[in-house]
């Protein structure tokens, strides 16, 4: 077994895997490329653990780039050299094997997802990027059809990549430089929180539920409100907190808006769902009064959800009446 990535590859993830605002919960992904292995997150780690525990799992570069050609399923599991230790390569690997960058780096950005979500935030992410090898790719479902539109979107010197309602791709030829241009572009599209002040609401919260005072704001400020009643914006929502939030508790949903009131999360959700809500509040925070937001929609959401998505919409169409 070769050796494993580096120390300074090891640090960089971890720092963006703590930084809630780079990446939440068992989001995102990095991946370093060292002779023929591809060193990339292994499902269902945390980058934020990069340091401590073996999060990167190696994978055939040659393999995984050949399932971009449709041999093999997608997954790459095939592809992985040593099988004995049962770690899977991120559902995201084959755009790691595909950009020819020896660093890259996946985060869901909230200063992106802003961008990102927005008709008019993809437009003004143009401008503020402007110079730099940027590519801005379509939305697509995460896993081989993700990896093909950014073939497409592409060339080999493009360097950052901005995926519609998903997040951010940094790359380049060591970690230094992918630290600073990740750095440059957070800069360049950070925008300010607005709205109310974290508030704890005086009643009590339901039963099994505690209110999350950090994101009460999307209780309180009705435009947040409505948007994130009003649709889903990105795939780790809908992954982990379901479409659209609603304003009553469901039995399989784990937070739900009180309108005026707070945001409840159950007592039994995961650090992931809580990191979730956390995301929309800190994304629907910055979206510019200006700018409208631009919802997965119901196929997207039943294909994330791996739901038959004729059933999904007539659940939904029984729901709303
Ligand atoms: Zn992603």
């Amino acid at each position: 077994m070769p050796d494993g990535p580096s120390g300074d590859f090891r640090a960089f993830s971890a720092r963006c895997g703590r930084d809630p605002l780079r990446v939440q919960g068992p989001g995102g992904n990095t991946s370093m490329k060292i002779g023929d292995v591809l060193w990339i997150k292994a499902s269902g780690t945390q980058l934020a653990d990069a340091e401590d525990a073996p999060i990167f799992v190696a994978v055939d570069h040659a393999a995984a780039r050949r399932e971009l050609r449709g041999v093999g399923d997608g997954t790459c599991h095939a592809a992985v050299i040593d099988k004995s230790h049962g770690l899977r390569p991120s559902i995201e690997t084959t755009f790691h094997a595909l950009i020819d960058w020896p660093v890259v780096a996946h985060t869901h950005s909230v200063s992106t997802l802003v961008h990102a979500i927005s008709p008019e935030g993809r437009m003004a992410a143009k401008e503020k990027l402007a110079g730099l090898p940027v590519a801005f790719v379509p939305y697509r479902k995460p896993g081989l059809p993700l990896t093909k539109a950014i073939a497409d979107a592409m060339t080999p010197e493009t360097q950052v990549f901005i995926l519609a309602n998903h997040g951010l791709i940094i790359a380049g030829p060591d970690v230094t430089a992918v630290d600073a241009l990740m750095a440059d572009v957070e800069a360049r599209l950070d925008l300010p929180p607005a709205g109310a002040a974290p508030s704890e609401p005086a009643n009590a919260p339901p039963t099994g539920h505690s209110w999350i005072s950090e994101v009460s704001n999307l209780a309180i400020d009705r435009r947040t409100m409505a948007l994130a009643f009003a649709g889903s914006y990105y795939p780790d929502h809908v992954v982990f907190l379901g479409p659209a939030l609603r304003n009553t508790p469901e039995s399989g949903r784990p937070a739900f808006i009180s309108p005026g009131i707070g945001l409840a999360l159950r007592d039994d959700a995961t650090p992931a769902q809580r990191a979730m809500v956390q995301c929309l509040h800190d994304v629907l925070a910055r979206l510019p009064k200006n700018w409208t937001a631009e919802p997965l929609g119901h196929d997207a959401e039943a294909e994330l959800l791996d739901w038959d998505a004729e059933k999904y919409r007539q659940a939904l169409a029984a729901r709303n009446h």
